[in-house]
Parts: C-alpha cells; sequence; structure tokens
C-alpha cells in the first residue's frame, strides 16, 4: 500500500510507503510553508 502526499499550493509531490511517514512529510512541508495545504491519498484503490 502506498500514499501520496500532495501540496495544493506548489509542486510538492511525494508518494510514501506508510502512513506514518506519509503524515510526517505532510506536516513537514505544512510546518516549512505555512499557507501550503498539503493532503495525503490513499493509492490502494488505483
Ligand atoms: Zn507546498
Amino acid at each position: 500500500m502506498s500514499y501520496q502526499v500532495r501540496c495544493d499550493s506548489c509542486d510538492f509531490d511525494q508518494e510514501l510507503a506508510d502512513w506514518v511517514e506519509a503524515s510526517s512529510a505532510a506536516r513537514e512541508h505544512e510546518a516549512k510553508y505555512g499557507s501550503h495545504w498539503v493532503s495525503i491519498h490513499d493509492l490502494q484503490a488505483v
């Protein structure tokens, strides 16, 4: 299973193998760019 971490405000786009990594990557990006919104997409259905 993998998760795609995607930012609504820039080109940040990353695919990670587990939820913990995905959510920490999202948190890191949002911490770095305060106004960006990062969403995590479950890719298992693709
Ligand atoms: Zn961003």
